[in-house]
């Protein structure tokens, strides 16, 4: 897939105890224009919260299927927070 406009995503994530949690994007772009509510995303800050790869007009990551990891909720949850700990 390339780097122009992506579809609206759903994603489903399975835990453990078998509850299901789907989350339809809607691109309303709220993800990206706040950024400065985390320090982990600090160096995508442009400097007033939204991202440097954020395209205002389309509402879509201009860098979508190159993002980092912790825009990327699927793996980003598989690789830190799907271990048995994390889990209730
Ligand atoms: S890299 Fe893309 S998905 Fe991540 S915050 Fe920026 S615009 Fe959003």
């Amino acid at each position: 897939m390339g780097e122009g406009p992506q579809p609206v995503q759903t994603l489903v994530v399975q835990h453990a105890s078998s509850t299901s949690i789907v989350f339809t994007c809607t691109k309303c772009g709220l993800c990206c224009k706040n950024l400065d509510k985390s320090m982990v995303y600090a160096h995508l800050d442009r400097g007033d919260g939204t991202c440097i790869n954020f395209d205002s007009h389309s509402h879509i990551c201009k860098i979508y299927s190159s993002r980092p990891l912790i825009c990327r909720v699927d793996d980003f949850y598989e690789q830190n927070l799907s271990a048995p700990e994390f889990i209730e």
